[in-house]
């Protein structure tokens, strides 16, 4: 008889940018380390995962239950997917209501299992009080971090090391962070530019960080030779290994729809022609921002692909046509021509960026998205929207050199001509363009060499994943020697 596989736990915030990844290192630790995946999310959530999970998987999908208009929210609303921006901190204050139904669901797997307990259980970032839930069961605990050390540890700074400048400067240093130098007033959100810490977000983001502090470790989806700065400064700050074990990226086409008509427009367009623009799944800009942008898309003449989505401040229950944004007969001209494609909401969009005509990417750099564009060598043209991206972008242009910030935020003013410059400057054959896209190829094969995976070689990234993997197995073997277990 085969000896039974372990079972990994897997509980993601619920936002696309962190179910994405999560289920993509699901589906990696199911299909290369041989474990059985429990993945548990809330029952809309579970519902749209369903169907994103490719045919041959077995990973088991648990609801937890959730009712958003007990926390003040919309009913039914159960991502970040379905909220206004502004709405997004009440959303993850209102997933710690989770903490007790967590609890009952690792009860009830374990009695299932007839006192078999899992190998571990992976939360997200935002659910810290996981650990103390897992270490009463006497199961490993660890984070996983969808984004970046660096900017991670950029973020925490700002938000702990309160007050961070005096009200004057427009520049500081973080003390604890200086490796990040000079941070400037308009790379931080909104909600953290009052220097005294009082904002909601700056006491959410402390209850966070108090949550995470008996976690046993983190895995971090980024590369060890990319992100060494902001990886020792969490292992100093925790105490705990942060294991580097990125990038999970999800393969081109999976359960993902439009991805045909997306393909058969780029199919047709020559290689390296082509700029995607997308601010990826919860961020919108502002009805002058979008109108600059599509001005500039027109003027530079290149071809494009934009996911438009409702400018920033729309009623996301009203329906979006999107023609009272766009300057007049935007988007017949540019379907006639075949010069741009708009796609609304939602587009595949590993499929695009792993296309030979896709040229360069116009993003708001969210983690995700900077590693999915790297993995294919594409450089980025960085609009940084909020959070952790200002310093994804920083990171990208002043440390790596594959990025080019065109804009920042969304109150900014934008000029149409100053965005066409960029766009010129990343996609013609400047030097800057030039060294840009070198650059970018050499961060893909850092990319390719971190996460490959054979017996003759295998990358930093993989070992790392064994390191936790080991981990996870000590812990539960001087479990099982303590008298009574
Ligand atoms: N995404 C997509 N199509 C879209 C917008 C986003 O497939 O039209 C995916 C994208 O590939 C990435 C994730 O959604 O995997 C967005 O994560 P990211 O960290 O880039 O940004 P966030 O949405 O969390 O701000």
């Amino acid at each position: 008889m085969e000896p039974r596989k372990e079972n990994i736990v897997m509980f993601p915030f619920m936002a696309q940018g962190h179910i994405i990844p999560f289920l993509t290192l699901a589906i990696e630790i199911e299909q290369k380390r041989g474990c059985t995946i429990t993945f548990v999310s809330t029952p809309l959530n579970i519902k749209r995962i369903e169907s994103s999970l490719p045919p041959n998987s077995s990973i088991q999908l648990l609801e937890i239950p959730f009712r958003s208009s007990d926390h003040g929210l919309t009913p039914d609303c159960e991502s970040t997917h379905d909220l206004p921006y502004h709405l997004i901190l009440k959303l993850v204050e209102a997933s710690r209501s989770l903490k007790p139904s967590f609890h009952k669901l690792v009860y009830d797997l374990v009695r299932k299992q007839h006192g078999r307990l899992p190998l571990c259980i992976i939360s997200d970032i935002f659910f810290g009080w996981c650990a103390d839930i897992s270490h009463e069961f006497g199961v490993f605990h660890a984070i996983f971090l969808p984004s970046c050390a660096f900017s991670s540890a950029c973020y925490y700074s700002i938000g702990m090391s309160l007050p961070h400048r005096n009200n004057e400067s427009k520049e500081f240093v973080l003390a604890d962070f200086p490796q990040a130098s000079r941070i400037h007033v308009t790379q931080m959100s909104e909600n953290l530019q009052g220097a005294d810490g009082k904002e909601s977000l700056s006491q959410t983001l402390r209850k966070l960080v108090q949550d995470c502090m008996s976690i046993d470790g983190a895995l971090v989806n980024s590369m060890a030779e990319l992100d060494e700065a902001g990886l020792t400064f969490f292992q100093k700050t925790f105490g705990k290994p942060f294991w580097p074990i990125g990038p999970v990226l999800l393969p081109p086409g999976t359960g993902i729809t439009a991805a045909k008509v997306c393909r058969n427009w780029l199919d047709t367009k020559p290689p390296n022609s082509v700029l995607y623009v997308s601010f990826g799944s919860q961020n919108t800009v502002s009805a002058s921002q979008m109108m600059h942008l599509a001005l500039a898309l027109e003027a530079s003449g290149k071809n494009f692909i934009w996911v438009v989505r409702p400018p920033t401040g729309f009623d996301i229950n009203s329906e979006f046509n999107g023609k009272e944004f766009l300057p007049e007969g935007f988007e017949e001209r540019n379907k006639a021509s075949r010069r741009g494609l708009l796609v609304h909401q939602w587009a595949p969009q590993m499929e695009i960026l792993s296309h030979k005509s896709t040229s360069a990417f116009l993003s708001h750099c969210g983690w995700n998205s900077v590693l999915e564009a790297l993995s294919y060598g594409v450089p980025i043209i960085g609009w940084p929207m909020a959070a952790e991206q200002f310093y994804n972008v920083k990171l990208l242009e002043e440390e790596i050199g594959v990025c080019l910030e065109v804009a920042r935020g969304r109150i900014s003013e934008v000029k149409s001509e100053d965005i066409v410059a960029k766009i010129d400057l990343v996609m013609n054959d400047s030097e800057k363009g030039k060294e840009m896209r070198k650059k970018a190829c050499e961060v893909r094969n850092i990319i390719n060499n971190s996460i490959a995976d054979k017996e003759v070689f295998k990358g930093v990234s993989a070992r790392a994943m064994d390191d936790f993997l080991n981990a996870a197995m000590l812990m539960r073997e001087q479990a099982k020697r303590i008298p009574g277990n």
